[in-house]
């Protein structure tokens, strides 16, 4: 006698596609006896199981349960259905889509330790195989070119696979059943090692040529999963300056990648979250602490990986191929972006030889099309996990937000981009697209905007952007055609952002410290205490402006925020300062920069706290010239000891209109007598840090006296100053405040574009 059958469809959504989650769904049907079919969808995948009733929610809660490593089930709904009378349970290829498109696309993960051990293993067939992968691992999002996703629209599209591997992705048994990237040396992408004109190099295995290249000190190009890096042997102090030179990058730390924990523990204290941020699945570089003192017998590294910082950005290996290099090359290589200083990522072969041919000594290239850039990511950790970049092995996995919108496209800022597409109730953030005013970079945005709207199938009806004319992000918002455009202040965005991340919709108290954002009053903010919805916002208090005398250039010279400041706290006095900062300039340029702003001559006025961090780090001698973005400001917290108890002091205001001031005078003018007395840097970079902890914290306490709100967000690029974002919570949590910070998407402009995206959709 037949047993009785029952069947039901079930629709899954989540990250699914591409992530060995059908092979798995075969093995239960097999398991439980289902006949039936699993297909991609353009939402996500569908299930027909047909069989014992009774499994059939067993199933059901394994499939969440148990789903494979990559995989993320947001949705599982389940429908009777009739019996169709399946006599096998089969995996259905996708067909061509014309409905919604909300299947989520999984980031590019690292190679996992099955492959590693198939690719070391010399009687496997994929011995020493660069490009070795499974469906728990490899390239996605770089390679994918329009969803579902599928081997046809990805890069791979160009290699048939060969007898042994098309064996492999027919098999529903097999650990590489329909992983699309699927490859070997017979028919897969291959490596070549060619010198900087590009000429191939005979020299046996390119990859191990490259490494011992590399032991020689040579530079080499490496083509990776979202971009090029420029390789270096980190131990070697003339790879690593020839380096710098040739790159023109003065200063800024380069990020390493290291064989694995053991050759990096003897230089950098690993804490457990470290560790697991390391080894994760995303492989970000994560910025940890140097040792003070490695061991004597240790090869030392170079000062010159990072100067005046008390940290490297440390990645593991993500690719087979990185693994093979670092085997047969130094254990740690310096891994720097492959882009000209402001320009995005090469991703092409071509253009990287075009690029780097006087970088470069040697190129290791391979025939696998990136599609799309993603640089490394790069996190730290401090009670949670701090996107200071949020890109490749994170993008485009998305924000879930309390509601659904209707779709939206935020633009983003100026320096620092990213995008944020909004379906319902998902923000999809883009990987780090960078500063716009480059014109490759810009050209790099406008891809990015075109191809998620293509592969999250969104047609935007609103579009978001800056306030600030001048961003190309603004312009590009207003070419949009057929879309009603919304202007966003740039603080109430980073506000938001956190407020989105943390599920917020309740009016909040938000500290937004950054270096430079248009003020709705026209002038630049960046000192900010704002109450705020997602609606709207109420600017309660900020830091006293001073004029930025010389506009932009004041950005890259933090000496004329040091004079700035100066002036504004000691009046004309300022020329005749017996300190270092001051001899230090001609007497003629301080008179000049003086009379500027006396006339408001090309100074604007700021807020902004990123500047007076700049002013207190020129006025005490350390910088007054930054090579990067952020420099000043970054060293003069490495050299601030912890925090006192009392800080400098700040003269705190109300005005007759209720708004608070937070005059940093007082402040200025003890720096000036302790630089007069010889105060180490470390004494007076903790009073300044105290005192910009101080300031706001009391003054977020008045602004909670008079309006009872008790929920802060915190946002703003100053807040990756860890001294900061450590005082002010915890100053505000001991004033009765409960404190929300960013650990989703960066606190700096990277992530305002998330709070551009939820502002647009809460005012229409
Ligand atoms: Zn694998
Ligand atoms: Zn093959
Ligand atoms: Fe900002």
């Amino acid at each position: 006698m037949h047993q009785v059958k029952s069947a039901v469809r079930i629709e899954i959504c989540g990250v699914v596609q591409g992530v060995g989650f059908r092979p798995f769904v075969f093995q239960l049907a097999k398991r439980y006896g289902f006949m039936g079919e699993v297909l991609n969808t353009p939402q996500g995948v569908t299930l027909i199981l047909e069989g014992d009733p009774e499994k059939i929610d067993l199933c059901c809660r394994e499939i969440r349960e148990n789903c494979p490593p990559l995989a993320t089930v947001s949705s599982i709904q389940a429908q009777k259905i009739e019996v169709t009378g399946y006599d096998a349970f089969r995996i259905v290829t996708s067909t061509a889509v014309d409905a919604t498109r909300s299947a989520l696309i999984p980031p590019d993960v690292c190679v996992c330790q099955d492959c590693l051990d198939e690719m070391n293993d010399p009687g496997n067939r994929r011995f020493g195989y660069p490009f070795i992968n499974c469906t728990n691992c490899g390239p996605r999002y770089t390679i994918i070119q329009d969803v579902p996703y599928d081997r046809a629209k990805t890069s791979m599209s160009v290699f048939p696979m060969c007898p042994g591997c098309q064996k492999e992705y027919d098999d529903p048994e097999n650990r590489r059943f329909h992983a699309q990237p699927n490859a070997c040396e017979r028919c897969g992408p291959r490596v070549v090692l060619v010198d900087n004109q590009g000429v191939s190099l005979d020299a046996g295995d390119p990859i191990q040529a490259a490494g011992r290249l590399l032991n020689q000190g040579a530079i080499v190009g490496v083509k990776g999963l979202g971009g090029f890096h420029l390789a270096a042997n980190a131990f070697d102090p003339t790879a690593v300056e020839t380096l710098r030179t040739r790159k023109n990058r003065p200063h800024k730390p380069f990020a390493l990648m290291a064989r694995d924990l053991e050759s990096i523990k003897p230089y950098v204290k690993i804490s457990g979250p470290e560790q697991e941020l390391l080894t994760s699945l995303h492989r970000p570089i994560v910025l940890l602490e140097k040792h003070e003192a490695p061991g004597c017998d240790l090869v030392p590294l170079p000062r010159a990986l990072s100067f005046n910082n008390p940290r490297l950005g440390v990645m593991l290996p993500y690719t087979p191929l990185h693994h093979l290099l670092l085997d047969t090359g130094p254990g740690i290589l310096v891994m720097t972006s492959g882009n000209r200083s402001g320009e995005p990522l090469s991703i092409d072969n071509d253009d990287a030889l075009d690029a780097f041919a006087d970088i470069a000594d040697y190129f290791v290239l391979h025939n696998r099309d990136i599609y799309f850039r993603a640089d490394d990511s790069i996190v730290q950790h401090q009670e949670g996990t701090r996107f200071l970049r949020r890109s490749r092995g994170y993008a485009p996995l998305p924000v879930t937000l309390k509601k659904k919108f209707p779709p939206i496209l935020a633009c983003g800022g100026g320096l620092k981009s990213t995008v944020c597409l909004v379906k319902e109730n998902r923000a999809f953030l883009s990987q780090h697209i960078g500063d716009l005013d480059n014109q490759k970079t810009f050209t790099f945005y406008k891809k990015s905007v075109k191809h998620l709207k293509t592969i999250l199938d969104i047609a935007p009806g609103i579009v978001a952007h800056d306030l600030h004319p001048g961003y190309m992000s603004t312009a590009f918002a207003g070419d949009q055609k057929g879309v009603e455009t919304v202007g966003v202040q740039h603080h109430h965005a980073h506000a938001v952002s956190c407020m989105a991340e943390n599920g917020l919709e309740e009016e909040v108290i938000a500290i937004t410290l950054d270096g430079t954002g248009l003020g709705s009053d026209g002038t630049i903010w960046g000192g900010e205490i704002l109450t705020c919805t997602e609606a709207r916002f109420e600017r309660q208090a900020h830091l006293v402006q001073v004029p930025m005398p010389g506009s932009d250039s004041a950005v890259k010279e933090p000496w004329r925020m040091g004079i700035s400041w100066l002036y504004h706290a000691m009046g004309a006095d300022v020329v005749d300062l017996d300190i270092p900062f001051v001899r230090g300039i001609d007497p003629s340029k301080i008179a000049f920069l003086t009379q500027m702003m006396d006339k408001g001559l090309n100074s604007p006025m700021t807020s902004s706290c990123g500047r007076l961090f700049d002013a207190m780090a020129a006025i005490v001698g350390i910088r007054s010239r930054v090579s990067y973005e952020g420099q000043a400001a970054m060293e003069l917290e490495a050299v601030s000891g912890t925090l006192p108890e009392k800080g400098y002091g700040v003269e705190m205001a109300t005005q007759e209109s209720g708004m608070i001031t937070m005059d940093f005078s007082p402040c200025i003018r003890r720096v000036v007598a302790d630089l007069g007395r010889g105060e180490t840097l470390s004494t007076m970079g903790g009073r300044f840090h105290r005192a910009v902890v101080q300031s706001f914290v009391e003054a977020a306490t008045l602004v909670k006296a008079r309006t009872r709100i008790s929920k802060a967000v915190l946002s703003g690029g100053v807040f990756n100053n860890r001294i900061i974002l450590n005082g002010i919570s915890v100053g505000l949590e001991q004033r009765g405040f409960t404190v929300y910070t960013h650990t989703q998407v960066p606190c700096g402009d990277g992530g305002i574009s998330l709070g551009q995206a939820v502002i647009a959709g809460a005012m229409k």
